[in-house]
């Protein structure tokens, strides 16, 4: 059975092409699927009997299932969704006044082994598929949208898309970019690609090849001004040093229809470790060249974390020294803390396959 979820136009078209139909057909599955939501192919009376019957041989639209949803107090939700072998991956929805942003997982774990993050303390298991990465979408958009969420039935809830969840999307390149294109296709989610933001530890010749493929905007993990600081606490930074990363970034930003856009550094906010005033200047220096702006994210613990966020003060103090040398700098508001939904607590429930301890 070939899960139509999985496949995006091109796929679609050489399936329908191979089954002797017209590429229009796959238009219509699109839509059905994406923008209706229906699963059952008996519904999709624009489709002949003799297609239907075929399609019921061969092939389902199968979205990953809902095992629980919990809401913070904010009225941000977490969704935990069920996969194979008891493999179970997380979903943040953040309502705002002017949009609905879903934060989507790409991974079931992660393998970069960030020492301040709780999804890697799980381990690694495996890339999701297609159809889990849309599926995420998908289904919290369908299951919304039919509780009435959006007071306007033809618009859609969710109006922005972070690939800020568990794991490192550009690891799982070919199937987080084939889930990208679903989400900008005028024939499932339309959302231009302003509205979707990858965010990435900083894989070098992925970053490349993200520009040839799929520029969408980038916001890149970032949390030291220096290798020796950024090598303890992101690891892959040995591979990738800061002067590759910064270079990538800077040839991500030239040229094309991205020009008046910035790059997003995301700065996790660690008590004593990377927040001092020299290290905001450090990181003035860093980012010139680059069109950047900085996310500055308070610390958000986990159970047996060592590190501790920095107090509101210190905060302060370095976003203004950025502020102060021309860089646009906020600090991320917290967002559903209360059930472990913010930055870096999302946790699933992963069969690690790398022999470290599974914490959930
Ligand atoms: N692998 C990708 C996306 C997942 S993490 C990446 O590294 O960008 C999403 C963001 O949350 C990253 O910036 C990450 O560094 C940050 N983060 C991880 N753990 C955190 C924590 N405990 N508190 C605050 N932010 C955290």
């Amino acid at each position: 059975m070939i899960n139509l979820l999985n496949l995006d136009q091109p796929d679609l078209t050489t399936f329908f092409t191979d089954l002797g139909e017209t590429p229009f057909r796959t238009v219509q599955l699109l839509k059905w699927i994406h923008h209706q939501g229906v699963v059952d192919f008996d519904v999709m009376t624009n489709l002949s009997k003799v297609l239907r019957q075929k399609l019921k041989e061969l092939a389902c639209v199968s979205p990953p299932q809902v095992v629980r949803t919990q809401a913070s107090q904010d009225g941000t939700q977490k969704w935990l969704f069920q996969l194979d072998n008891d493999n179970c991956i997380e979903t943040v929805f953040i309502p705002e006044d002017d949009r609905n942003t879903l934060c989507i997982s790409s991974q079931i774990g992660c393998a970069l082994d960030c020492r301040f993050c709780a999804t890697a303390q799980q381990g690694f298991n495996r890339n999701l598929t297609v159809g889990e990465i849309i599926g995420q979408l998908w289904q919290v958009e369908q299951t919304l949208r039919n509780a009435g969420y959006s007071l306007d039935p033809r618009r859609r809830v969710i109006s922005n898309v972070v690939i800020m969840g568990m794991g490192e999307p550009l690891i799982n390149f070919k199937n987080v970019v084939k889930a990208m294109r679903l989400m900008m296709d005028d024939n499932s989610y339309g959302l231009s690609k302003r509205r979707i933001t990858l965010s990435t530890v900083g894989i070098v010749p992925a970053i490349a090849q993200l520009k040839e493929e799929c520029q969408v905007n980038l916001a890149v993990s970032l949390h030291a001004p220096t290798d020796e600081l950024r090598d303890q606490l992101v690891p892959i930074n040995k591979k990738y040093p800061l002067t590759d990363l910064m270079a990538a970034c800077r040839a991500y930003m030239e040229g094309g229809d991205i020009r008046h856009q910035k790059i997003t550094f995301e700065y996790v906010m660690l008590k004593d470790l990377n927040d001092s005033p020299a290290q905001a200047r450090a990181l003035v220096k860093l980012l010139e060249g680059c069109p950047a702006k900085v996310n500055l994210i308070p610390f958000n613990p986990f159970p047996e974390t060592r590190y501790q966020c920095s107090a509101p003060d210190t905060i302060e103090r370095f976003r203004e020294i950025l502020f102060k040398a021309g860089i646009i700098t906020v600090t991320r508001k917290t967002r559903g803390q209360d059930i472990d939904a913010a930055c870096g607590q999302l946790a699933g429930k992963v069969q690690n396959r790398r022999g470290v301890q599974n914490v959930c």
